[in-house]
């Protein structure tokens, strides 16, 4: 344990929050988690959520975040309790593509030369994926058992009381942090049965079109996805549900006729670049896109090192 033994409150308890209060709580200060939305109520129990840097810049931090958070999840996939597996998939590319600008953050990346009609070019690594309701509530239990505390509390402005403060509201920050540069990017899930899937595939649309993915956990299967800027709708749209099946059934024909479990919306917090600095006490966490989960590790050691300056 290292650290000031600050006194830290961390607002928000999606993935970035309370991973910023596991790293701050095992650097030694002590923190207190208040949120409006406990972690299965967040945007980020919604995430599919494979381990892949997209919508979330810049690309030079984000490489080097997501390939921290890449270590640390490959580690945590020793331990169930964590949610956290490491499966082998592919990013089909409709025309052939060089190496992605996040190449650096994984280990290994190959070439898939088998490939579905359609598609020209494929990218198969191994990638951490996440069973989020099981990693929100290991992330929950880690920091109460470091003596952390999470409190129910919807805030209309940032705690002054002397404490070091990290502002982890995702979308929140728009009108909590008065940022418009945070917008809504909508996107929509279905859940299926299992059907016997242990590899994630991916493809990320043509011309920023949806993208489509499935990615397995141990009992069920994420299908996705949609990704509309600026709509604030949680509702799930049934006709956009049947697309999204529609897609995932022919980049995957084995889900054809999987049970629907249920149908889930969650709003990303897109900003223009992920804004992690720290302005007087406040350290500011916020606008990770679509990749949250992916850059939740690094993301984290970089609050711990602006907290400790
Ligand atoms: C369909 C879908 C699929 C996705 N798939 C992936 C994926 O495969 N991989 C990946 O890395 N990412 C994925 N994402 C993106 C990921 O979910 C987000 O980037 C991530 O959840 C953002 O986490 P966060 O903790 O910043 O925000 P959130 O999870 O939204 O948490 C924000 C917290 O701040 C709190 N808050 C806000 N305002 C206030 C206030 N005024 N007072 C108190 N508390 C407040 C909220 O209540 C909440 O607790 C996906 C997202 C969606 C919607």
């Amino acid at each position: 344990m290292s650290g000031s033994g600050r006194r830290v409150i961390v607002v928000g308890a999606g993935v970035v929050g309370l991973t910023c209060a596991v790293r701050l709580l095992e650097a030694g200060h002590r923190v207190d988690v208040v949120a409006r939305d406990l972690p299965l109520e967040t945007t980020s129990a919604v995430a599919a959520a494979l381990w892949f840097p997209y919508r979330a810049g810049p690309q030079g931090r984000v490489t080097a975040w997501a390939e921290r958070a890449y270590d640390v999840f490959a580690g945590l996939a020793s331990d169930d309790r964590t949610g956290v597996r490491m499966l082998t998939g592919t990013e089909l590319l409709r025309t052939p593509q060089p190496d992605p600008w996040w190449r650096g953050a994984v280990p290994s990346l190959d070439r898939e030369t088998v490939l579905p009609p359609g598609y020209a070019d494929g990218r198969t690594f191994s990638s951490p994926v996440i069973d989020m309701p099981v990693h929100l509530r290991w992330l929950v239990s880690r920091l109460e058992a470091l003596g952390g505390t999470l409190t129910r509390m919807n805030l209309s402005a940032l705690p002054e009381d002397g404490s070091l403060v990290v502002n982890a509201t995702g979308l929140g920050a728009r009108h909590f942090g008065a940022d418009p540069s945070v917008r809504p990017v909508r996107g929509q899930v279905v859940v299926v049965e299992q059907v016997g899937l242990d590899r994630w595939t991916l493809d990320c649309g043509a011309d920023e079109g949806a993208p489509t993915y499935v990615v397995p956990r141990s009992n069920e299967v994420v299908l996705g996805g949609t990704d509309v800027e600026g709509e604030w709708s949680r509702t799930p749209d049934p006709a956009v549900a049947e697309q999204v099946l529609h897609r995932a059934i022919a980049l995957v024909p084995e889900l054809e006729g999987a049970k629907v479990l249920r149908h889930k919306v969650g709003l990303r917090p897109g900003r223009p670049e992920v804004r992690l600095e720290r302005r007087g006490d406040v350290v500011h966490c916020y606008g990770h896109g679509g990749a949250g989960v992916t850059l939740s590790w690094g993301c984290a050691d970089d609050v711990v090192d602006l907290a400790g300056e």
